[in-house]
């Protein structure tokens, strides 16, 4: 079967976490970062790496079948590709970024002025949502430093922390859009069974990161008590101790309401609590 190519970003914030990802997938191969194409060695699969702003063009033209790439960078190429897959990673927010001391204070204030950004499609689309025209002067990089140098009167940029925006004597506005980093796949692809395979393994993968392994001890007395605050995947594996009238209780617990779960346990006569991670979970 023709092996498929996947592109993901050659250098920078999603590197690591895409190489990770396809790594826990089971995918073995050379991370070398000179060439940019590698061969999976036991999987259909070629990975090139990339310019992160490449990659929708890349698969929108079919050049590449499948991409790891942010939402951001997707939006703003506006190129036609699939989304198969939110990955949870490269988590960011573009706002619209202000001088600290501007007169600017609602939405509305930014009819007329000057927004430096290199997003410009993004940037456009918000400011017609809102029935806005700014003048956006499109930009490739340091956009924070454009409303010192007189240039702009906002800026529209990714901020995670906010250090850069406050560090340049700016202050977040508004949020324009989140993004997080996508497994986007070129239109009409969603049949292959390479495909399939890789997206069953990301699942299972993505799966067992929002979730934890979890033994406790418990009287088997207060057993029914510790079930019913367990769903598990399907109902908890209960093992017999050595010890007369005690049990194992094995099960799975969701990362977002763990410690909550693990104080009623607690409440309810769990004893010696082993949390463990998870590699995967095959459904
Ligand atoms: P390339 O050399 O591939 O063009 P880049 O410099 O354009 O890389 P990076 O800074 O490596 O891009 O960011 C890649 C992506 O990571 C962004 O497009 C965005 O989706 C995501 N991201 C997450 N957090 C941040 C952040 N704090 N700042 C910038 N990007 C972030
Ligand atoms: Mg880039």
């Amino acid at each position: 079967m023709k092996n498929l190519k996947i592109a993901i970003q050659k250098s920078g914030r999603l590197n690591e976490k895409s190489v990770q990802l396809l790594k826990n997938c089971g995918l073995d191969f050379e991370n070398y970062k000179s060439s940019l194409i590698t061969t999976v060695n036991n999987f259909n699969l070629e990975i090139l790496f990339l310019r992160d702003d490449d990659i929708p063009g890349y698969v929108a033209q079919g050049i590449a079948d499948l991409g790891i790439v942010g939402e951001n960078v997707i939006d703003e190429s506006q190129e036609k590709v699939t989304y198969l897959e939110r990955l949870g990673f490269g988590r960011c927010t573009l706002k619209i970024g202000i001088p600290k001391d501007s007169d600017i204070q609602q939405l509305q204030d930014l009819q007329g002025k000057a927004i430096a950004t290199t997003y410009p499609n993004i940037l456009q689309e918000f400011l017609a949502e809102h029935n806005l025209s700014a003048e956006i002067q499109q930009i490739s990089g340091s956009v924070e430093i454009a409303p010192g140098l007189g240039l702009s009167d906002a800026i529209c940029d990714i901020v995670s922390t906010g250090g850069t925006l406050k560090s340049n004597g700016l202050k977040p506005f508004a949020d324009v859009r989140r993004s997080e980093a996508i497994l986007i796949g070129r239109e009409g692809l969603t049949e292959n069974p390479i495909l399939c395979e890789l997206l069953q393994r990301v699942r299972s993968v993505l799966r067992a990161k929002e979730t934890k392994y979890v033994v406790l001890n418990v009287e088997k007395s207060n057993l029914p008590q510790i079930t019913s605050l367990l769903p598990g995947v399907k109902s908890p594996t209960v093992v017999p101790l050595a010890e007369e009238g005690w049990v194992a209780v094995h099960t799975v617990i969701p990362e977002d309401d763990f410690w909550d779960k693990i104080n009623k346990l607690k409440a309810a006569g769990a004893q010696g609590i082993v949390v463990m991670p998870i590699e995967k979970i095959i459904l």
